[in-house]
């Protein structure tokens, strides 16, 4: 993995991080976060219900639609802490330049990222197209910061993709922090470009072109180029994105392998097309290449270790 200068801070839900600050005094400890993750990143905790004052335990809470308007309270409407969680969330927001990244607690009403239940304000039924009153807040005021909930980080290539963006983001930041020049900002696109294009192909077109242009103020094509970056790697990979890539930097061992290397190195990436292998194969192998022909430009590609190899999750799925 391409060193960052520090080591990503991750905001998160305190349930998540296993505090015991659920209305039942209860948590949600993420396994994957706190076993594994938490070898790499440093967590800073937040729990909106407790910072507004509410108490451990404390009545349930839930978002309530009545003519048009969601409101947060106690299921009978009593309690209301709608704008006590907006105003925190609007507060400790604008606090967030440091954080690479955030874990929510899914579901919650005040944490939720997506899918939070909103209740029909007549106690029957409910729809589920809630965001939670703090994570929106959150979420509007740093579009840029990868954002993920607990439950969907189980999920491989959702999980896979939210590491790639927070240690991705956490570059960015250096490079920001060190102080921005054009040529900072076309290295950083020369080491992303295969991650880019693992993702969206038109993207890194449209980056490259982006920082092609003469006319734009150097901050500016910057902002560009980050938000352009990182709405890319939302998209997730796939065995399709990723053979088209790999092809491309088999094309650059040409001059180095004999024919039946360049062979074994097409045919590890065919069979991991059609299913046979995880990507970690003909990765290694390109990777083992490396080690023997330097070639500068494909060694510093974040493509071929995008985060620290222990987590365990090249596989490509
Ligand atoms: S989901 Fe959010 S508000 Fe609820 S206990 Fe966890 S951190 Fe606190």
């Amino acid at each position: 993995m391409k060193k960052t200068l520090n080591k990503p801070v991750i905001g998160m839900s305190a349930c998540v991080h296993g505090e015991p600050v659920r209305y039942d005094t209860g948590h949600k400890k993420s396994d994957f976060c706190m076993n594994e993750l938490s070898k790499h990143v440093d967590f800073k905790t937040y729990c909106p219900e407790v910072a507004i004052g509410l108490p451990i335990p404390r009545p349930t809470i839930r978002q309530i639609i009545k003519d048009d308007i969601i409101t947060v309270s106690q299921p009978d409407g009593s309690g209301d802490v709608t704008k006590a969680l907006t105003e925190y969330g609007q507060k400790t927001a604008k606090t967030f330049d440091s954080l690479s990244g955030f874990i929510f607690c899914q579901k919650s009403p005040s944490c939720g990222m997506e899918r939070v239940k909103i209740w029909y304000d007549h106690g029957k039924g409910c729809k589920h197209d809630g965001v939670g009153f703090f994570a929106r807040e959150v979420m509007k005021a740093n579009p840029l910061l990868p954002c993920e909930e607990n439950g969907r980080l189980n999920d491989m290539p959702l999980r896979e993709n939210f590491i790639i963006r927070i240690f991705t983001y956490r570059h960015w930041q250096d490079l920001i922090a060190s102080g921005l020049t054009k040529h900072k900002l076309i290295k950083f696109h020369s080491e992303h470009k295969y991650l880019v294009m693992s993702h969206h192909i038109d993207s890194y077109k449209a980056l490259g072109q982006l920082l092609a242009r003469a006319d734009l103020p150097l901050e500016e094509q910057a902002d560009l180029y980050i938000a352009g970056l990182m709405t890319a790697l939302k998209k997730l990979s796939n065995r399709r994105s990723h053979t088209n890539t790999l092809m491309h930097l088999q094309g650059y061992f040409k001059k180095y392998l004999d024919k039946s290397q360049k062979e074994e190195l097409v045919e590890k990436i065919h069979q991991y097309r059609e299913g046979i292998l995880p990507l970690l194969v003909p990765l290694t192998l390109i990777n083992h290449y490396l080690r023997e022909h330097t070639e500068e430009y494909l060694s510093a590609q974040v493509y071929l270790s995008p985060y620290p190899d222990d987590l365990k999750l090249r596989y490509g799925f």
